[in-house]
C-alpha cells in the first residue's frame, strides 16, 4: 500500500504502527484511522499545549475542515500550492446524467467529469478561516487566536508521518510587527522546551514552504532570505532528515492586506502563526519511547498523564 519511493525505515515504522493497532490502514497512502492508544497520546499532548499556552489567554475559535472556495482563491493556495489543494466536487445533474454516471460506474469508467465544483474546498492550514473574521482595526494589543482543524494536502506518501489528512493546532497572532515577531520568538523557545521535556530531540531550523513551479523558487528564496519560516524538527523515520513537528510562519502583511486587517487608520497589521502537527508529535513520541506506552520513561508519563 505504500508509495514506491518509501524508504525501508518509513515502511518498517508504518508496519509497526499498524501491527500495534496504533493506525488503521484504509487503502490509500496517507489516509488512515487511529486506534485508542494513538488518540489518547494525542489528547494528552493537546492538553499539555493548553496548559503551556494558558497564560497567553488566546481566544479559542472553531471552524469546520472546509472553507469557502473563494477563501481558497483569496489566500493564494491555488497560486502557491495548486498541487496540494483539495477542492470538493459533487453531482448536480439531472436523471439522464445520473443514468450516465451509473453506466460509467458499472463499466468501471472515469465518472469524475460528471461532477461539478462546489462552493467549498478542504482546509489546508488551520489558520486560513481566521483571517477573514479579523477584518477591521485590531484592539491595541492585537489578537491571539487558538484553532484546531483537520487539514488536507494532496501528497500521498508511504511515509507514515506524511498524511493527506491530519490535525493541526495553530495559534495565530495579529498585531504590530514588533508584537508578532516577539510572540513568534517566544514560542520557538517554548516549543523547543516543551518537546525536549518529553524526551524529543527537537532542533529549530530555518525552513521554506513547497511552493509550486518556477515562480515558487523565487518565493522560497524570499522566505529564506527574510527568515519567515522556522520548523522544529525531530527524528521520526530518519535521523539525517528529521520531520517538522512544529512550524512558525511570519506572513508580514500578506493576509492583513488581503483581508484589510489594520492596527491603525492606514496601517496594515502583521500576522504570524505557529502550528503543531498533532499526528507527527504522537509518532515522534512513539519512535523515541517505543510502542508500549506503559514502558515510557516515568518523566514523560508524568508530564502527559499528570
Ligand atoms: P505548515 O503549514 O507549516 O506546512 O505545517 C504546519 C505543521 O503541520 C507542520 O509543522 C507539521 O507538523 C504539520 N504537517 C505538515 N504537513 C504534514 C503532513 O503531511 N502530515 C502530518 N501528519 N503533519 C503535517
Ligand atoms: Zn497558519
Amino acid at each position: 500500500m505504500a508509495a514506491s519511493d518509501t524508504s525501508a525505515s518509513q515502511q518498517a515504522f508504518y508496519d509497526d504502527l499498524v501491527k500495534h493497532e496504533l493506525i488503521l490502514p484504509l487503502g490509500v497512502p496517507g489516509v488512515f484511522g487511529r486506534g485508542p492508544v494513538f488518540e489518547d497520546i494525542l489528547a494528552r499532548f493537546n492538553d499539555l499545549i493548553s496548559a503551556v499556552a494558558a497564560p497567553d489567554g488566546a481566544q479559542r475559535l472553531h471552524f469546520p475542515p472546509v472553507i469557502p472556495r473563494a477563501l481558497l482563491e483569496q489566500t493564494g493556495v491555488l497560486t502557491s500550492f495548486p498541487h496540494l489543494a483539495g477542492t470538493i466536487f459533487s453531482f448536480e445533474g439531472d436523471d439522464a446524467q445520473h443514468r450516465q454516471l451509473q453506466e460509467h460506474l458499472a463499466a468501471g469508467q472515469d465518472w469524475s467529469a460528471l461532477e461539478k465544483p462546489t462552493d467549498v474546498a478542504l482546509t489546508s492550514a488551520a489558520c486560513y478561516p481566521v483571517y477573514p473574521t479579523c477584518s477591521g482595526t485590531l484592539p491595541a494589543d492585537g489578537r491571539l487566536i487558538d484553532v484546531t482543524s483537520y487539514c488536507f494536502r494532496h501528497e500521498p506518501s508511504g511515509d507514515p508521518a506524511r498524511l493527506q489528512m491530519f490535525r493541526m493546532r495553530e495559534h495565530v497572532r495579529l498585531g504590530t510587527p514588533d508584537m508578532v515577531v516577539e510572540w513568534r520568538d517566544t514560542w520557538v523557545t517554548r516549543g523547543s522546551e516543551l518537546l525536549r521535556s518529553l524526551g524529543l530531540l527537537a532542533a529549530a531550523v530555518p525552513a521554506s514552504d513547497p511552493f509550486f513551479g518556477r515562480a515558487g523558487r523565487m518565493l522560497v528564496a524570499f522566505q529564506k532570505e527574510q527568515k519567515l519560516k522556522f520548523e522544529l524538527v525531530v527524528p521520526i523515520t530518519s535521523v539525517e532528515t528529521p520531520t517538522a513537528v512544529m512550524s512558525f510562519n511570519y506572513h508580514q502583511d500578506h493576509f492583513a492586506s488581503k483581508f484589510k486587517i489594520l492596527t491603525g487608520p492606514d496601517t496594515l497589521a502583521h500576522t504570524a502563526c505557529l502550528g503543531f502537527g498533532m499526528e507527527r508529535i504522537v509518532m515522534a513520541l512513539l519512535k523515541a519511547h517505543g510502542f508500549q506506552v506503559s514502558a515510557w520513561p516515568d518523566a514523560v508519563r508524568r508530564k502527559l498523564w499528570a
